[in-house]
């Protein structure tokens, strides 16, 4: 089994997408081949420690938290990522994945909940997004905007349509924090009816923006 290079394991509240307001245990894998302009996670590029698979299994069950996410960087870029998910669905946790949506996630457990961006272009990232991933959504994961400015919220606007994505899972509209407004988006959402639902990072609310393992 691979081992994986982790920046932080930590139990907190999930502050985004449908678990948000679970306690849940996070993994925060090291590394992303991205670069978005508005990372909130550069801590997590480089440096980390190395786990072994049951390394990571015991400090999870040391949290005893039922929900579970692996995050980063960019889980999928590490091979033991997908076997993780695995056993952690297999000793009952309910598990999630955030993955910024230029890996495939063709190999993630169908019991995984995943929530996948789709990079504005505001990100600067926006020809990294693997459209291939749009055949392996299920109803039940979530897809995420995170967005920069106008531009960012019409282009997702289009992109929606274009690909049918409200009638294949579920869509998150994000701003990029202090780029942003949340009120802005609410009221583009609103005139626009957007197909979606508005999400505030909660943890950035409860706590200082630039915190580490919250
Ligand atoms: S994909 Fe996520 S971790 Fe990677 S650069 Fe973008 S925001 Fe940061």
């Amino acid at each position: 089994m691979s081992p994986l290079r982790i920046t932080e394991i930590y139990a907190s509240i999930q502050g985004e997408a449908a678990f948000s307001g679970f306690p849940c245990t996070f993994i925060r894998l090291t590394g992303c081949p991205l670069r978005c302009k508005w990372c909130d996670t550069v801590y997590g590029f480089e440096g980390g420690k190395d786990f072994s698979h049951d390394e990571v299994l015991a400090k999870v069950a040391e949290f005893g938290v039922h929900h579970v996410e692996l995050t980063g960087g960019e889980p999928l870029a590490q091979a033991g990522a997908v076997p993780l998910m695995q056993t952690l669905v297999d000793r009952g946790y309910r598990v999630m994945i955030e993955t910024g949506g230029s890996e495939s996630i063709d190999r993630i457990p169908r019991d995984v909940h995943v929530i996948m961006d789709i990079k504005c272009p505001g990100s600067g990232m926006v020809e990294k997004n693997l459209w291939s991933n749009l055949d392996f959504i299920k109803p039940t994961d979530e897809i995420k905007f995170v967005l920069a400015h106008r531009e960012d919220f019409e282009w997702a606007l289009e992109t929606i349509t274009k690909h049918k994505l409200s009638e294949r899972c579920q869509v998150i509209f994000s701003c990029a924090f202090g780029l942003l407004q949340p009120k802005d988006l609410a009221d583009w959402m609103v005139a626009d009816k957007a197909p979606g639902r508005m999400q505030l990072q909660m943890h950035k609310y409860i706590w200082h923006p630039r915190a580490k393992g919250v």
